[in-house]
């Protein structure tokens, strides 16, 4: 029997344990919270992510842990990986938390990026202003998420403002990229050093939260393509990455500007559960198990589109042709992912047909 821990009870851990099913694994998941999207699918050990011994329970006869967010604890880490192999490794998970550290890390590999500087105190904002010009992204370096703790800063009067509501803690200037479209690039690199990567795909966002995501990015050169997996290649090497990350990305005519890296399966990836030929779940945890990774080719045209704040009518979704649903079994909140819907089809214009229906269903709950 193969148990697999993973840190962080929400829909990623949820999603991964229903991809390793099918594999004959064992999913435990760790969480502090009282109630997690994964009760009643998979035994879950209710603790904190400081709290040594509760960790020690949770690993005992794990073959390996894994996890779910960025943001968790190098002691926590450090106490699990006494006991099992954690993935992601450590250096993914120091290189992710702090995006200047992130910036300078895809700097030194060569991939391009926004013009950036540190900021660590009132003159240094206007000495990165000085050499960065405007308009710019002021951004804390640690815990922002979906568009959290960054100001756009368009004069020189949204300095003092800008300063005011995030100056309490380290930040990073970049200048504003005024991108053609996002997109991102998902890979999974294997214990034994095998690489899988999907196709880029476009993202849209709104509010700072992802909205849908467009499986394969329509209208991808070749060159744009080789560029993506190129950098997707060097971050897993340099890395010596296990498991599967995702980068995301600006394009702006034929460059792609990296802006940020998540190490672990991400939302602009959910579309390759119905979409693609493994999903990124499954090779997830191919990849932390030393298992051969599957194939990432895309079985068609693709749009995932996340449920936000409210449930639209069960039947109605699912009344849309070749729509699957990923209900998160969440409760509704104003802003919180509760799930995704996933529309697939052999043709571009069925997907676009059906997503307009979906659309409308959605936008009639959304908050
Ligand atoms: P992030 O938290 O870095 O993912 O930023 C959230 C969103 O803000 C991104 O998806 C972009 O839409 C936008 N954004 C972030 N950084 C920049 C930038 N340097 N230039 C333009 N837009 C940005």
């Amino acid at each position: 029997m193969t148990r697999v821990g993973i840190l962080g009870g929400g829909q990623l851990c949820r999603m991964l344990a229903l991809a390793g099913y099918p594999l004959g694994l064992h999913v435990r998941a760790f969480d502090p919270t009282e109630h997690s999207c994964c009760d009643g699918l998979l035994d879950r050990h209710r603790g904190d992510y400081g709290d040594r011994a509760a960790l020690e329970r949770f690993v005992r006869d794990l073959d390996v842990v894994t996890y779910e967010f960025e943001n968790v604890p190098a002691d926590c880490i450090t106490i699990l990986e006494q006991h099992v192999p954690v993935y992601p490794p450590r250096a993914a998970l120091h290189t992710a938390q702090e995006r200047l550290r992130e910036k300078r890390f895809f700097a030194g590999l060569d991939i391009p990026t926004a013009p950036f500087a540190a900021v660590d105190s009132r003159p240094d904002l206007d000495a990165a202003v000085a050499e960065i010009g405007l308009p710019a992204v002021l951004k804390t370096r640690r815990f922002g998420y979906d568009g959290k703790g960054q100001a756009l800063l368009k004069t020189p009067a949204d300095l003092d403002v800008a300063w005011a509501e995030l100056g309490a803690v380290p930040l990073i200037l970049e200048g504003f990229v005024s991108f053609d479209r996002e997109l991102s690039v998902v890979a999974a690199r294997s214990r034994s050093g095998e690489l899988a990567v999907y196709p880029l795909v476009e993202n849209h966002h709104r509010d700072g939260i992802l909205r849908r995501t467009l499986a394969p990015a329509p209208g991808i050169s070749p060159a744009l393509a080789n560029a993506a997996e190129d950098y997707a290649r060097r971050v897993l090497e340099a890395l010596d990455y296990v498991g599967v990350l995702a980068i995301e990305l600006f394009q702006k005519g034929e460059i792609l500007l990296a802006n940020e890296m998540a190490p672990r399966v991400h939302n602009s990836g959910h579309w390759s559960i119905d979409g693609a030929v493994t999903s990124q779940f499954e090779n997830h945890l191919r990849a932390i198990l030393g298992l051969p990774l599957g194939d990432t080719r895309p079985v068609g045209h693709s749009v995932m589109v996340n449920l936000i704040g409210g449930r639209p009518d069960r039947s109605a979704l699912l009344a849309v042709p070749g729509l699957h649903l990923h209900d998160y079994d969440k409760a509704p909140r104003p802003g919180r992912k509760i799930g995704h819907v996933t529309v697939c089809g052999t043709e571009r214009w069925q997907v676009n047909a059906a997503l307009e229906q979906v659309g409308q269903l959605i936008s009639e709950h959304e908050a």
